[in-house]
């Protein structure tokens, strides 16, 4: 099913769709390896899956059109295939939509993709995730974009990088998913923000459990993601101690999503990082069982 419909059809019913994020395992037998973890995925009863790709001409993505057209084929989810315009020229470009049609896809997620550590973005045709949009979306496809409740690493202004939020959606791109973040309140002034530009897609809440001390601080550094000091204490306090510290993480993620749910955001859209304990407590969270 379109993105946009499972959106629109969850606002009828007053509920907020929920969705994972899974990568395409890496070495061997990737679709095997996929295979196995989007089946333990898909048990858990997301309204969709988004499964990634690397950047570049060299990228991973007909594996992930692949891995999305399996979840829809063999387990009957939804599924999101992302798709990153760096490095691509426009013939690329018209490839990749035809191999990502040909494999039975049918949401997309446009991005640009990561600039390479300490260099300068490969040539192509494409410099921003926009003008990857308009393709997409003529080619039939429901297109989704990236969203940041703390502005984009590269740009310095929140009010600048919700401008630029905005000329994804007047491109074609009908559902926004956010980077992760790990303050509310941040979240709720980003969309209200949103909002008042003119944002009317639904933006889905990316939200991620953190595992470990070094996991999440690369991921910071990656993303430009603020550690407010709740996090930054319990990374402190269970330094020595991984297993608490996993759980800490876990129950900091399910206080964060309830909050979310009851404030009635359009989605949450949990980075599981294929782990299927991760996916089952978030959804516990949004059930209200109890911790
Ligand atoms: P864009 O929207 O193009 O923005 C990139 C930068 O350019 C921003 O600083 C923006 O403010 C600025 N900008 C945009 N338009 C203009 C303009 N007209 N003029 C001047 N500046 C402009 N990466 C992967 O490689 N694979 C993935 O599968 C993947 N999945 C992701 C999923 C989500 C939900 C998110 C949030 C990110 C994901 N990323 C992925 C990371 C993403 O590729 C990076 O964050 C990347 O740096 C920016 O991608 P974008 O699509 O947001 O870029």
């Amino acid at each position: 099913m379109r993105v946009d419909q499972i959106f629109h059809e969850a606002k009828a019913a007053g509920r907020a769709p929920v969705s994972f994020e899974m990568f395409p395992p890496k070495g061997e037998l990737t679709l095997e390896r996929a295979h196995t973890a989007a089946e333990a995925l898909s048990a858990c009863g997301p309204d969709f899956i988004s499964v990634t790709c690397s950047a570049g001409g060299t990228g991973n993505s007909s594996a992930t059109a692949q891995i999305a057209a399996m979840i829809s084929h063999d387990f009957g989810v939804s599924a999101v295939a992302h798709l990153t315009g760096i490095g691509l020229t426009r013939g690329d470009l018209a490839e990749r939509i035809e191999a990502y049609r040909a494999a039975g896809v049918e949401n997309v997620l446009a991005l640009r993709g990561d600039r390479p550590q300490g260099a300068a973005l490969p040539e192509g045709d494409f410099s921003y995730a926009a003008e990857i949009i308009p393709a997409l979306a003529e080619a039939g496809f429901c297109v989704g974009a990236a969203a940041y409740p703390e502005g984009h690493i590269e740009c310095d202004d929140l009010a600048e990088s919700i401008r630029h939020l905005r000329l994804k959606q007047d491109a074609g791109a009908s559902f926004f998913v956010t980077q992760l973040c790990f303050d509310n309140e941040t979240i709720y002034r980003f969309l209200d923000l949103a909002e008042r530009a003119g944002i009317t897609a639904p933006i889905t809440i990316g939200i991620m459990p953190f595992m470990g001390k070094q996991q999440i601080t690369r991921t910071v550094f990656l993303c430009g993601t603020s550690l407010p000091s709740p996090v930054i204490k319990i990374l402190a306090r269970y330094e020595d101690d991984p297993e608490s510290l996993m759980a800490a993480g876990i129950d900091y993620a399910r206080r964060q999503l309830e909050d979310l749910a009851a404030h009635g955001v359009d989605g949450c859209h949990i980075y599981t990082m294929n782990r299927p304990s991760v996916a089952r407590a978030a959804m516990a969270a949004l059930r209200g069982d109890a911790a």
